[in-house]
């Protein structure tokens, strides 16, 4: 099982292989793939740091605990009818993110998010919707060369 916090569940659809520190990334593209491959993967939503939050680097300003943060935790799980101690497999996740979410959702929810000005978020949700799945890391090098740049 996979413990993760409220706005997570959104990042991942994001994800593109890129993130914080190479350490980061990897934990994030384990769980990434380990969702993509088998969407059966129940996952545990919990309040505050979780197993992502726990590779945050060390040098860079820790922001896991801001209120911010867990204002946004708290409006995804919201819309996706979720609290915490839930568990479900990743595929309900998407399921919810379907009915009850618009790519546009993301620029008010994530207003302050520094990887919003990416667009990938956005188009991750739209892919969900679409019943697409999350989307094989390096599948698009256009994206890549975006964050990368
Ligand atoms: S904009 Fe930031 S917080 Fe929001 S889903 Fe994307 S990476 Fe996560």
């Amino acid at each position: 099982m996979i413990k993760l916090r409220g706005h997570h569940l959104f990042c991942l659809l994001g994800y593109r292989g890129v993130g914080y520190s190479e350490e980061y990334a990897a934990t994030m593209t384990a769980v990434h793939e380990a969702l993509r491959n088998k969407p059966d993967t129940l996952i545990q939503v919990v309040k505050g740091p979780d197993h992502l939050c726990a590779k945050f680097p060390d040098d860079q300003p820790y922001h896991c605990e801001e209120t911010g943060i867990y204002v946004r935790d708290k409006e995804i799980l919201k819309r996706l009818g979720l609290t915490y101690s839930d568990v479900l497999p990743w595929r309900e996740v998407e399921r919810r993110i379907r009915l009850q979410v618009k790519p546009d959702d993301i620029a008010v929810i994530c207003e302050t998010c520094s990887w919003r000005e990416y667009g990938v978020c956005e188009e991750g949700v739209q892919r969900t919707i679409e019943a697409k799945g999350l989307l094989p890391l390096g599948a698009d090098p256009s994206v890549n060369a975006r964050l990368l740049k």
